[in-house]
């Protein structure tokens, strides 16, 4: 299995539109971040959580050639906006991408693509087909995903376990019943937005923090600001084992074991 950092930026991307401070101005590859997703090849299929504002930039990096399913952690825009860009991976496998979102996030999708829900659709809209999920363990094809019921501020959302990589983003709280899904996992990406506390986002300190509590063999933070600082020196002050993500970032781990 492989994961792949597609974006690892908070909402508004690093570097931040007329921002003129020194991380957006930085010349670093890694001070430059498109909005927070990942993608995870595994038993040959590619699946993206989350398809944010960037997703046809990302696909285009990476050259990925097929998409077989997108999960969604929530509704916010920067986790949905791109899902219009699909139709090429719609044109190329002649059908419906899979999504897998609660009703929640279900609905906010209708809204805001609404066209591709059309009774009468336009030619060329993206092609949609809904899966619902909730906290309950799903497959995917026959691969199985665990979800993990995090709080973003008062917002339920979820966090994703595929094998023993998870995914955790824009997390503020977690509950001990929830934690428990995560013993064992070997790699652990978990939102980190910056030094300063955030009503709805772990701060990095929070961030480590969890890691340090489910000690995977690696921890890696993710949807970070502008305000966090320049990557090398962030980098530079986190604990062993523990590296801030960035975009293109990827590592192989064990294949998950298949739904008998
Ligand atoms: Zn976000
Ligand atoms: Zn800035
Ligand atoms: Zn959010």
């Amino acid at each position: 299995m492989k994961v792949t950092f597609l974006g690892t930026g908070t909402s508004q991307g690093v570097p931040v539109i007329a921002c003129d401070c020194n991380v957006c101005c930085s010349t670093n590859k890694h001070d430059k971040r498109l909005r927070s997703s990942v993608m995870i090849e595994t038993h040959g299929i590619n699946i993206s959580i989350d398809c944010g504002p960037d997703f046809r930039t990302q696909m285009l990096r990476e050259n990925v050639k097929h998409l077989e399913a997108i999960v969604f952690t929530h509704e916010h825009k920067d986790h949905i906006g791109g899902l219009d860009d699909i139709r090429s991976f719609n044109y190329i496998s002649g059908k419906p991408m899979d999504v897998y979102a609660e009703s929640r996030v279900q609905d906010t999708i209708k809204n805001e693509f609404s066209y591709a829900f059309a009774k009468v659709k336009y030619p060329g809209v993206p092609e949609i087909m809904l899966h619902t999920i909730d906290e309950n363990p799903f497959f995917i094809q026959n691969i199985p995903v665990t979800p993990i019921r995090l709080m973003h501020y008062k917002l339920p959302i979820l966090g994703f376990r595929i094998g023993n990589f998870a995914y955790l983003t824009d997390i503020k709280t977690i509950s001990t019943e929830e934690k428990k899904k995560l013993i064992g996992c070997t790699h652990l990406a978990v939102s980190g937005l910056r030094h300063q506390t955030h009503l709805s986002h772990f701060t990095l300190k929070e961030a480590i923090g969890l890691i340090h509590e489910i000690k995977p063999a690696y921890g890696y933070i993710t949807h970070i600001s502008h305000q966090a600082g320049l990557h090398s020196e962030l980098n530079e002050t986190l604990p062993p084992g523990i590296n801030i993500a960035f975009d293109g970032l990827s590592f192989e781990l064990d294949e998950p074991q298949l739904k008998s």
